[in-house]
Parts: C-alpha cells; structure tokens; sequence
C-alpha cells in the first residue's frame, strides 16, 4: 500500500493548475523523509567518479568510546543515529574526545558482486575501523588509522583507503568507527576501483611535483643562506621547510615517506610545524618589512606572536589535546596579524610587501578555492583538489622573489651609500685642500712677520742692527764687484742721557721714534739704508757715494733735524742735535766692512770732540 501523502500528491496530480505548488510540496516532504535517516547509495549505478559519503552518512557519537559493533545495533542505541544533515566534501566533527560511529547504508542492484574503494582522506585518524557484514557470520572490522603501522594498512596510501565487497542484490549497513585527537574531518568518498587507480597514480605525480618544487626552492635558499650570510633567508628556509612539513602531515606523505610508522609525530607534526613555521615567518615578516622601524607598534605584536608560537610548540608537545584547538584560534590571529602587517607596509609603499602581500592573496585564494570546492560550489579536480599545495609553492616562489627583491634592493642602497660615502670624502678632501691653502697663508703671512720682526726695530720700526750686518755684507760684495764707492755714516743723539733724565723715557722713546723717522726721510734714495745700531745710535749707508755726496747726506740729516727744532733743555742748541761720523771707501778683495764702520766711529768721535751737531768726514780709507 503507497504511503497516504503519495496517495495525496497522485490525487492532486491530477489538478493542472496546482502543479507547481504540489511539486514543491514533494520535494519538502522527500526532504523531510530523507532526514529521518540516511539514504541509501546504490553503488552499482557507479560510474568513474567518486562518490561523496557525507550526505550517506547516519553519525552516533561515542563519548564513553565503550560502544562495540553489536552495541550501536541495538534498537535503544540504533535510533540514536543522526544523518542527511550534512553535505560537501567532509563530514566536519572537529575536535572531539569521543569515538564517533558512521552508518553507510549501501546497495548493489546488480545481479553480479562488485568491488568499491571507501577512501578517507584525512590522514591525521589515529583509529579507523570498518565493519563489514560478512553472510551470516556477523560483522567483520577492518582496522587502520596512523595508529596501526602503515604496513598494516588494507591498502597502501597516504589516505585511508578501505575495500568493500558488495555481494550481488546486497542492501548493507556499514559502520566506520573513528576516534582522534586531531581534529575530526571526515572526507569519504566511494570509488569504483580502476578509476581510483587511475587518480591515485595522477594525485602521486602532482604530490612529487609539489613537495619536489618546495625542495628545489627550500636548498636554492639555503644556499643563497651560505653564500650571503643574511639571515632573512635562512628565516625563509626554516618558515618553507616546516610548512611543507605541514603539508605533508596533512596530505600524509609525511607518514608515508618522512618519518614513518611514529604515530606521535604524525599527531603533532601538522601543528607543531606549523607553530615553527609561523614563528620562522613571523622574524622573516618584521625583517623582510622593516617593521620595527615602520610600523613600531605592529611590531611589537609580531614579537608577541613569535612567543605565543614558540610556546605553543612547547604547550602541543606537552599536552596536545588541551592545545590543539587553542592552537586553531592562534593560527586564525597570527594569520590575521600578518595580513594587517602587509597591509599597512603595502600602503606606506614598503616595496617588500607588494610581494608579501601578493603572496598572501595566492594563499588566501587557493583556500577559497578548496572551500568553495568542499561546498560544492566549485567541481573537484586535480586543480581545486590541491589548491592547498598549489597555493603554498605559489606563495613560496613569491616569497622567493621577494628575497631576491630585497637582496636587490640592498645593494642598490649600499651602492648610493658607498657613492655618498666617495662624495663626502672627494668633498672633505677638498675642505681640507682649502684648509690646508689657508693655514699656509696664514702661516706665511706670520712668517713675513716674524721675518719682519727679526730684521725690524721694535721701538722705531726700521731695520735693526742685525739686518744692517746683514745687507751692509751684501752692499760690501757689490760694491767690491763693481770697485764702487760705499759710504758709511755713524749717527749718535746728543747729550740723550739728558734728554732721558728731563723729559722721562717715554718721552725719550718717543724722541727716539721722530729722529728715526727724519733720518729715514732724508737718507731715502734707492739703495740707501738707515738702521738703528743700538740705543740712541744710528747708522746709515749709501752706495756709489764718494766721500762728498756721503758728507752732505749727513750734513742734510743735521739741517733736517735743525729744521724739527725737537726742544731739548739740556742741550747747548736748546733743540735734538746729533753728532755724524762720515767714512767712505772702496771695498777691495779680501777685506770686510769693520774698517769702514771703525773709520766711521772714530769720524763720529771727533765731531762730539769738536762740539757735537756736525758731520766729520774721515780721510779716505785704503
Ligand atoms: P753724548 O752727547 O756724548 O752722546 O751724550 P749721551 O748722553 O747722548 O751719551 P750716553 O752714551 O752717555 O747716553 C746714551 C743714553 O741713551 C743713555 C740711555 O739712557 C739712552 N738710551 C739708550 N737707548 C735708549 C732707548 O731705547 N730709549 C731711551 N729713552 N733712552 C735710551
Ligand atoms: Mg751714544
Ligand atoms: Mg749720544
């Protein structure tokens, strides 16, 4: 007997203009039916595509893990059974201490016995058992899971994989018991066997290909690490290795080929790698932008984060099941941080983050793209399937690119600070070029100077007695070449011991000073020469000068300082008077000017004898 609303909807059937509103009807009503428990797959309408079990599956959940095959049966614990709730790729439980208990209802309507693959791709199932009726002898289990040794295992993958034989005309309840401390994702999928094959052998190509490229650039890196010595890369290195660690606890290569028959690491190396990973990216973030000197505060939080995950590696270890789910919220926030970080370094034009951030849009898209894929909105394929891996070598070249970036950017900065660092020095040469002229001017001009002062009468300010030696030795040779003629005068102040005595010294300094300048005024011509001799006695010379044109000179200078008329009490001419001793000789070979100054003392002598104020011409030296 048809069930009363299938007699309701064929009665309805049959009125035309209520057909739409009946058709939505039904398919209300066969929602509402199929939720009351799974359906039923019919696994000989199979073709070569794999079939998702999630929507086939009724789920128990097992807290005491007490439960056995005979147990979830039982009419009490069978009703318990939930299903056609969830849909997409993965039946997603999360984490959960419990053991959960999967009913697959299953059909084969074909008159011959057929063989399906139940693949589970989580490889992070610590226990997996799969009971199976056998004809009349009750169930039978298939054990797995990264547990049990992966010899062990009914079929040799980096997934879960489980053969199910379905005898002709059968109609089955599986039941898949599961228990994990990782987190509870649930991928199944039927698969008829040879098409299984086929992509296990493609998915294995693509698997080589990506962790071969993340080697490729992880060694690449690490060289570059060697040869530069710049830290960033080894940052890179470690951040990259440990991710694609990540990748292949995840994807199970790590148990298949890493590390083998160690459950305890294929529990923790997906989160532990990736706390290491993240910590390695976290220093590579704040050296690669600069973030302690551009965004000080963001910094800050980066270095925060680099403790949270290096104490999370530690926390996982120690105590996995309390932290692995805190570790999720970690990841998220880190996450997040580093993308407020690119961000903000993208928009203060950090050229470093162009590349950052770009590789992380490539990640974030290849996420979208697996979850639009596990939503059904995208179609499954090698592509949409391995968008993780796809995304992840993405964002390592990226960031590959970035390192070179910045190697380039680097030695552009040290090739302009090494340019700015000639121009300062070619600038500082040339200061200290100047410098140098200067104080040379300097220094010569306090050379004239001092040159100046050592030939120089400090008191009257014409030549002294030293530079008289000096010129009269070289007039004497002149003259001596030329049999020239040089005259020679002695000039002594009168009664000057007087002068001091009435007027003071400082009158008499100033005395001193306007005789001198009289004496240099009157004995002016060129190649004449006037010099104090010492104290109030002067003396000049005079070449080509015989002994006439020598006794006017002196007589001149007499009349000149008649002329001044300077007073002088305490002389017998009331004024400054001076006596004049005049000799005049032509030098010879061999002889030295000490004759003609004698001749001209003695000369000097007899005009004070005779009653000062004149002039005495010597007899003619031989
Ligand atoms: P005479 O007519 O015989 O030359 O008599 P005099 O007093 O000029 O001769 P004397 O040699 O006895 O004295 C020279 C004096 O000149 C003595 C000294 O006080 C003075 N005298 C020498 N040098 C300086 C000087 O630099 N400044 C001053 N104010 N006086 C000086
Ligand atoms: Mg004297
Ligand atoms: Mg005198």
């Amino acid at each position: 007997m048809p069930p009363r609303w299938l007699a309701t909807l064929q009665q309805a059937h049959r009125c035309f203009q209520c057909r739409l509103w009946l058709l939505l009807c039904a398919s209300v009503l066969l929602a509402t039916q199929a939720l009351a428990g799974e359906r039923a797959l019919d696994t000989s309408r199979m073709d070569n595509r794999p079939v998702s079990l999630t929507e086939y599956f009724a789920v128990l959940e097992d807290p005491g893990k007490a439960l056995g095959v005979q147990d979830v049966q039982r009419p009490g614990v069978a009703s318990r059974f939930t299903g056609g709730t969830a849909s997409g790729e993965s039946l997603n439980i999360s984490y959960t201490a419990s053991a959960i208990w999967l009913r697959l209802h299953l059909q084969n309507t074909s008159a011959a016995p057929l063989v399906r693959m139940l693949e589970i791709a989580n490889p992070l199932l610590a226990e997996l058992t799969l009971y199976q009726p056998v004809d009349g002898r009750g169930y039978q289990a298939l054990e797995t899971g990264y547990a049990l040794p992966f010899a062990a295992r009914p079929h040799a993958s980096r997934f879960f994989v489980l053969p199910i034989a379905l005898p002709a005309h059968a109609d089955q309840a599986l039941y898949l018991r599961v228990a994990t401390p990782n987190a509870m994702i649930l991928p199944a999928k039927l698969w008829e066997p040879q098409a299984f094959h086929a992509h296990e052998r493609s998915d294995y190509v693509f698997q080589a290909l990506y962790f071969g490229a993340a080697l490729a650039i992880i060694l690449y890196n690490l060289m570059l690490f060697v040869a530069l010595r710049d830290t960033s890369y080894l940052l890179y290195v470690v951040s990259a290795a440990f991710s694609a660690l990540t990748v292949a606890a995840f994807v199970g290569v790590g148990t298949e080929y890493i590390w083998g028959d160690r459950p305890q690491i294929t529990m923790l190396a997906t989160n532990v790698s990736l706390a290491i990973a993240l910590t390695a990216f976290l220093l590579f973030t704040r050296r690669m932008l600069f973030t302690a000197e551009r965004v000080p505060r963001l910094d800050q939080l980066l270095k925060l984060f680099v403790l949270v995950n290096i104490a999370f590696c530690g926390l996982l270890v120690l105590w996995f099941g309390h932290f692995a789910r805190l570790f999720v919220i970690n990841y998220a926030l880190t996450a997040v941080l580093l993308l407020v970080t690119g961000t903000v370094c993208a928009f203060k034009r950090e050229r470093s983050a162009y590349y950052f951030m770009a590789a992380f849009v490539v990640v974030l898209l290849a996420l979208a793209m697996l979850s639009m894929r596990q939503l059904g909105i995208l179609p499954t394929n090698a592509l949409t399937t391995s968008g993780a891996q796809i995304g992840s070598a993405l964002e390592m070249l990226l960031l590959s690119f970035a390192l070179a970036d910045r190697y380039n950017v680097i030695r552009r900065e040290k090739e302009a600070a090494q340019q700015r660092l000639v121009e300062n020095l070619r600038t500082s040469e040339a200061n200290l070029e100047e410098r140098v002229a200067e104080r040379t001017q300097a220094l010569q001009v306090l050379n004239q100077r001092l040159e100046a002062l050592s030939t120089t009468d400090g008191l009257t300010g014409i030549a002294n007695r030293r530079q008289f030696d000096k010129l009269l030795a070289n007039e004497w040779l002149r003259c001596t070449r030329l049999a020239q003629p040089l005259a020679l005068a002695m000039v002594d102040i009168d009664w000057f011991k007087k002068y001091n005595d009435c007027y003071g010294h400082q009158a008499g300094d100033e005395c001193l000073r306007n005789f001198s300048r009289i004496l240099a005024a009157t004995v002016c011509r060129s190649g004449d020469m006037v010099a104090r001799y010492g104290g109030e006695e002067f003396v000049f010379f005079a070449p080509a000068t015989d002994a006439e044109g020598a006794l006017n000179m002196a007589q001149k200078v007499c009349e000149e300082l008649q002329a001044a008329a300077l007073p002088h009490a305490f002389s017998i001419f009331g004024i400054v008077t001076a006596s004049i001793g005049v000799a005049v000789m032509v030098p010879r070979e061999g002889q030295d000017p000490s004759a003609l100054i004698q001749a001209a003392d003695a000369s000097l002598y007899l005009a004070k004898t005779q009653g000062r104020n004149r002039a005495v011409l010597a007899a003619m030296v031989a």
